[in-house]
């Protein structure tokens, strides 16, 4: 088995995610792409995020007519910060040594890739997939010189379709009372307006 694993606060999902995780789970032949919304990402404590009851029911919205999207509360079911070595360990013992985990980030997080919690542990355990535009390449010599070999085996550069779509400005659209239409899905949206998140005017 090979899962693609997406995490992000999800705060909220939008197409950006969904068409990458897709395009990934082409490219890479993956048998299913697992959505983790997580807790607290320990780089965005400073600001409020969206209860997570909200952001596991627009993940769950946004990913169902995808028969090989599923969506995990393992992240969220957890006390404390939540790191990605944890939850790689927690899907190591779930579905066994022998299925391969693709971690998908944008090509921005790779470059902080180094300064993960237990990085380098991190990068031996499962791959990572860094997805970029056309035209926009990440500077490969500082990862390769951080992560050594391991880095050429396990972290993959794929081109994906460039949608500039970001959960900030979906939300600062909201704010604004401005349209979000065409940049989630459509139950996502319909999510947003009845139970009137970001709208803090
Ligand atoms: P925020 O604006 O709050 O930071 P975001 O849109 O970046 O939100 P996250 O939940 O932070 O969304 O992102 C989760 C993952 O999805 C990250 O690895 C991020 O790089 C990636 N990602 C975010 N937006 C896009 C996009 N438009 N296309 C491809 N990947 C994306
Ligand atoms: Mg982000």
């Amino acid at each position: 088995m090979k899962i693609g694993i997406m995490g992000g606060t999800f705060d909220p999902i939008h197409l950006g995610h969904l068409a990458t995780a897709e395009a990934v789970r082409e490219i890479f032949m993956l048998d299913e792409i697992l959505f983790i919304p997580a807790a607290r990402p320990p780089h965005k404590l400073g600001r409020k995020v969206t209860d997570e009851k909200h952001r596991l029911a627009m993940t769950l919205l946004a990913t169902r007519s995808n028969k090989f999207f599923k969506v995990s509360d393992m992240e969220l079911k957890r006390t404390g910060l939540s790191y990605t070595l944890d939850t790689m360990n927690e899907l190591h013992k779930t579905f066994g040594d022998s299925t391969e985990l693709f971690f998908i980030i944008g090509a921005d997080s790779l470059a902080d890739l180094s300064k993960w919690h237990e990085a380098k542990t991190l990068v031996e355990k499962c791959h990572f997939i860094a997805t970029t535009r056309q035209g926009v390449d990440i500077d490969f010599s500082a990862v390769k010189k951080f992560f050594g070999a391991t880095a050429v085996e396990h972290i993959h550069r794929v081109a994906t379709p460039g949608l500039e779509i970001s959960s900030t400005d979906i939300r600062e659209k909201i704010r604004r009372g401005r349209s979000i239409k065409y940049l989630v899905p459509e139950a996502v949206e319909e999510y947003i307006l009845r139970e009137k998140l970001y709208d803090d005017r």
